[in-house]
């Protein structure tokens, strides 16, 4: 919207390494936020300058307070304004005349209140712009940054954030905070963490930007509750030469992308699914919970990738065992086959009425030795990708001991190890532990992680093959129409599709035609009738003149019933299916040009057997929108039936994904179905194109 200023204002330095910061609103009374983030700023020892500012006060916290901004001598990178909503302009107008590099509004009382609150948010975001300042916020809570050279803390959370790789960004203000809150408890580290608030300027994609770019940053996670721009995180995710593991997770609902239930493509794709199935496609991790999405960037962090998806348990128990395993299964990877020579080995060392199969029982007697060893002859095999190791602390063996020899083994193949001790453990674990490994506190956590981790690796080198990410133009919503018989079936041609011969007449000219070939289908065409079948306006396999006759008065007879013209008859060869599938294509509001393919025929919503992807895929992507589909597994072959040429139907799928690339007013296609005959050979019999 008021991004024409910005082209060089994309860097984000300032807010994550300034070297002054001044606080506008810093105040003496405690519990207040402009006293409460100035003693954050203090006590996490920030290495840069800091200037209080409040006329009312001479010195805070032993910061010299300053009446004014314009008092200040120094330049300063980043202002962080706590004072109430009306004092807001002024300060932003002075800040503007001070020349700040950058501003975080933490005041709330903007658009998220309504309409006036809008208002004023744009009327701020218009003067910063044309000064050159950029602004996190407003309705935020601050930024950190744990780099020993920093040593920012910038929020109203009296917490020592301890270093590590993860940038942390949250759209919400309170879960940032209870983030924050649980440092300690859950011994989550990262390199910035920031609350981005309204985004009225500063955005996820900014934020994403810098972090790519900042080698401070292993990993990036989002709580997002909105996209600011779905193609464009894909764009920037995917063109990036780092490639740097993005976790999400997202709640609530964005306002619903274009969904025309005209079409079966629109109607079966959910704004959740598409969000679901298109940061998958790029690699980007989803997240259904908190406790996921830092596990995995736990996981990422400190134990080396696992390289495949075959995983052993060892575990000292039986029920959390049998969880680690639910989930293993739940997320599509599997218990290792161990070999024999692991299984004779581990019978040497473990107890008989304990199980050398996986899952690996050792019982509760199992002792720090053991673990260790039968950890190290486990990961020996070659059949095992990663282990996830299970101790619950019983009365005889000590945890803490237990843990740490299991750490302390070194190899290229992940161990994750999951404690459920007693309390004190933790505490004795912080303070004693050599390695300090994350250990995770729910059996269901490492499988989270490893499926988490594998999807990012099996897809960050991959490329898109067709088309490359382009911001398209907006859609119009005003001028929308379908696209007549002829012209539809014109363009799917030139792209190489399947289209059925077929005839169009004016419905009194049907008795001038001699030559035609029966058996045939006579369908009625209006510009109104959108589903032909439920108007009874599709009559198959008919098999001479007579039956043609009476079909076509039958549709005659409907569209006059149901108050709609019937304009033209389309007659084409009867072709007997096998199977009717559908390919689809649309444009998502956030996301762009996406692709459907699944089950078709009438009954494509309640079958609901289809996935979808961007247009912008490769190959890979083709495989998997046939192979996770149950139509895609039939049409391979199965009970021996012999399968069809699923390569030819990838190539129908990239057809529609190249109109979608290609014809940017095209908004909508429908090939359903598209028929397979007896003899595998295709057919689309009923195409439709929306267009703006
Ligand atoms: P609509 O989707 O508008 O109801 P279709 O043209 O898709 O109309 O036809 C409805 C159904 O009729 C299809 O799902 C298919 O089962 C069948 N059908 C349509 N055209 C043919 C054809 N040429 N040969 C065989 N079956 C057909
Ligand atoms: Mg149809």
């Amino acid at each position: 919207m008021m991004n024409i200023w910005k082209t060089n204002m994309s860097d984000l330095k300032s807010f994550f390494y300034p070297k002054s910061i001044c606080i506008i609103g810093a105040s003496s009374k405690e519990k207040s936020i402009g006293y409460e983030i100035l003693k954050s700023i203090k006590a996490y020892s920030f290495k840069g300058s800091v200037f209080p500012v409040n006329p009312k006060a001479t010195e805070i916290l032993n910061y010299k307070c300053y009446n004014s901004i314009l008092d200040i001598d120094e330049k300063i990178d980043l202002a962080i304004i706590v004072v109430p909503k009306k004092f807001v302009d002024d300060s932003i107008d002075k800040l503007i005349s001070k020349n700040v590099n950058s501003v975080i509004l933490i005041t709330a009382g903007f658009k998220e209140i309504g309409e006036e609150g809008k208002k004023h948010e744009e009327e701020l975001l218009r003067k910063l712009n044309t000064a050159g300042i950029r602004m996190v916020g407003p309705n935020c809570m601050g930024v950190i940054n744990t780099i020993d050279e920093i040593r920012l803390n910038a929020t109203f959370v009296a917490e020592q954030p301890v270093k590590g790789g993860i940038g942390f960004l949250s759209q919400s203000g309170a879960l940032g905070a209870a983030v924050l809150n649980s440092l300690r408890e859950t011994d989550i580290r990262f390199a910035h963490f920031i609350s981005i608030g309204n985004k009225a300027d500063v955005s996820e994609l900014d934020v994403l930007t810098f972090w790519l770019s900042d080698k401070n940053i292993e990993t990036i996670s989002f709580y997002l509750e909105s996209f600011q721009n779905g193609l464009e995180l894909i764009k920037r995710f995917k063109n990036s030469k780092i490639s740097k593991p993005l976790i999400i997770l997202k709640a609530g609902k964005t306002k619903s992308g274009m969904k025309a239930a005209s079409s079966h493509t629109g109607a079966l794709s959910s704004n959740e699914k598409i969000i679901d199935a298109l940061l998958k496609q790029f690699g980007i991790i989803r997240v259904n919970t908190i406790s996921e999405m830092f596990n995995t960037a736990k996981g990422f962090e400190n134990f080396p990738p696992p390289k495949g998806n075959r995983i052993a348990v060892i575990t000292n128990a039986g029920g959390p065992a049998i969880l680690a395993v639910d989930k293993l299964e739940e997320r599509n990877l599997f218990l290792a086959e161990l070999s024999e020579s692991t299984k004779t080995k581990l019978k040497e060392i473990v107890l008989q009425e304990g199980s050398v199969n996986n899952p690996i029982d050792l019982l509760p007697v199992g002792s720090p030795e053991l673990y260790k060893k039968v950890n190290e002859v486990v990961l020996d095999d070659e059949n095992v990708d990663a282990i996830i190791s299970i101790f619950v602390e019983p009365v005889m063996v000590n945890a803490f001991e237990v843990i740490e020899s299991v750490n302390l083994i070194q190899n290229e193949k992940p161990i994750y190890q999951v404690c459920m001790p007693l309390p004190e453990f933790w505490q004795k674990y912080n303070n004693l532990s050599a390695t300090q490994l994350p250990i995770f506190r729910t059996p269901e956590a490492p499988a989270e992680i490893i499926s988490n981790i594998l999807l990012h690796e099996e897809k960050k080198d991959q490329n898109i093959e067709i088309g490359e990410i382009k911001i398209g133009a907006k859609q119009s919503h005003i001028n929308v129409y379908f696209l007549d018989q002829k012209e539809a079936e014109g363009i799917c041609r030139s792209f190489n599709l399947p289209v059925v011969e077929s005839a169009i007449l004016p419905i009194n000219e049907l008795t001038s035609i001699n030559s035609l070939k029966f058996p045939l289908v006579v369908k009625g065409l209006s510009k109104e009738v959108v589903h032909k079948s439920e108007l009874n306006a599709v009559k198959l396999n008919i098999k001479n003149k007579e039956e043609l006759f009476i079909a076509v008065d039958e549709i005659k007879n409907s569209f006059n019933n149901n108050n709609h013209s019937l304009e033209k008859l389309l007659l084409q060869p009867f072709i007997k299916p096998n199977h009717e599938l559908l390919i689809g294509g649309f444009r998502d509001s956030s996301f762009g040009p996406v692709v459907m393919f699944g089950s078709g025929g009438k009954y494509v919503e309640v079958l609901d057997d289809t996935n979808i992807k961007s247009a912008y895929l490769n190959y890979n992507d083709l495989e998997e929108m046939i192979s996770d589909t149950k139509i895609g597994k039939i049409l391979k072959g199965v009970r021996g039936e012999e399968g069809v040429d699923t390569e030819r139907l990838k190539l129908f799928i990239k057809s529609v994904a190249k109109i979608m690339i290609e014809k940017e007013n095209i908004l909508e296609i429908d090939l359903n179905p598209l028929i397979v005959d007896s003899n595998s050979n295709f057919h689309a019999v009923d195409v439709r194109i929306k267009s703006q």
